[in-house]
């Protein structure tokens, strides 16, 4: 699995996804992250057909939304069918909703059958990890995604993850649109002294944890800019110190709750031409 993917939450369907996702693919990512609520997987699809990048190097991931919780196949397939693709490489269960275990003992079955290459799940916390083993889960979640970057470090999370072979895989890996973290005075004074960004000295850190980093952008420059993170190392103790910068602060809803999320603040599902 790449250190590094494309991700294409709120990044709008049509054109500009297309267009991000062909950049990116033509400037060396080699994995795109989008999901079923983000409304973009036919542009996204679009975008990696443009592309001169063969299908098989490429890593795609969508995810399972909880309207086909009932039925994971139905919402693999269609999936597939927007995408324009036979199989994604990573199929994720987007939150841990109401009968979660039931709906990753599915996905095991669509893994079998090569509509998916890897399960995992997203927004688990280690008890969610725990509660798919004691549902006879016999696949370990391949991967785990979750808010992650320097103010939300999931230290503990982390270790777990290493210790059960689960990738964890960092979303919103610089802090999610608005926040402050890229002009946090300590992470851009650090920035300075390895003549990088703000965003490439973050992304690095993580990467450097071992953790697989899916920034999003919409602009070329950017999209290349996020890439660049292979021509500098951090020190150890650079790492701590941006390690010190946590606070354990998630922008995200607690996964704990989110069935009692308002259906009005969740994305609505819009079709794309
Ligand atoms: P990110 O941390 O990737 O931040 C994206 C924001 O940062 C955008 O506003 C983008 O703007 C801006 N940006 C990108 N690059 C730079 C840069 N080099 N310098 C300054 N600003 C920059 O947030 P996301 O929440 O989008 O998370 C990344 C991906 O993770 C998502 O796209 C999605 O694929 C996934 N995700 C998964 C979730 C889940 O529940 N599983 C939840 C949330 C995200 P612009 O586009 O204008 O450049």
């Amino acid at each position: 699995m790449p250190l590094l993917g494309l991700g294409v939450f709120r990044s709008p369907a049509g054109e500009v996804t297309r267009s991000a996702v062909r950049t990116a693919l033509e400037f060396g990512y080699r994995m795109i992250d989008t999901a079923r609520i983000y409304c973009n997987e036919k542009s996204v699809g679009r975008g990696i057909k443009d592309s001169l990048v063969d299908r098989k190097d490429i890593v795609v991931t969508t995810k399972l939304w909880k309207t086909d919780f009932d039925d994971p196949r139905r919402g693999l397939e269609n999936s597939l069918e927007r995408l324009g693709l036979d199989y994604v490489d990573l199929y994720l269960l987007h939150w841990p909703f109401k009968g979660y275990c039931q709906a990753y003992l599915a996905l095991e079955q669509l893994q079998k059958e090569g509509l998916c290459k890897a399960i995992g799940v997203s927004n688990f916390k280690i008890h969610h990890l725990q509660e798919l083993q004691k549902a006879g889960a016999s696949v370990i979640p391949q991967v785990n995604q979750v808010e992650c970057h320097p103010y939300n470090a999931e230290n503990e999370l982390l270790n777990y993850c290493r210790q059960q072979n689960i990738v964890l895989e960092a979303y919103s890996p610089l802090g999610g649109e608005g926040n402050s973290l890229l002009s946090d005075p300590r992470i851009v004074s650090l920035a300075d002294y390895y003549k990088v960004s703000p965003a490439q000295l973050i992304l690095r850190w993580n990467m450097q944890r071992g953790v697989v980093v899916i920034p999003k952008s919409v602009r070329p420059q950017r999209i290349l800019e996020n890439s660049q993170l292979f021509n500098f190392e951090l020190t150890m103790d650079d790492m701590d110190t941006i390690g010190d910068v946590n606070a354990n602060v998630r922008r995200a809803y607690d996964s704990d709750f989110i069935d009692q999320r308002p259906e009005s603040t969740f994305p609505k599902i819009i079709e794309e031409d």
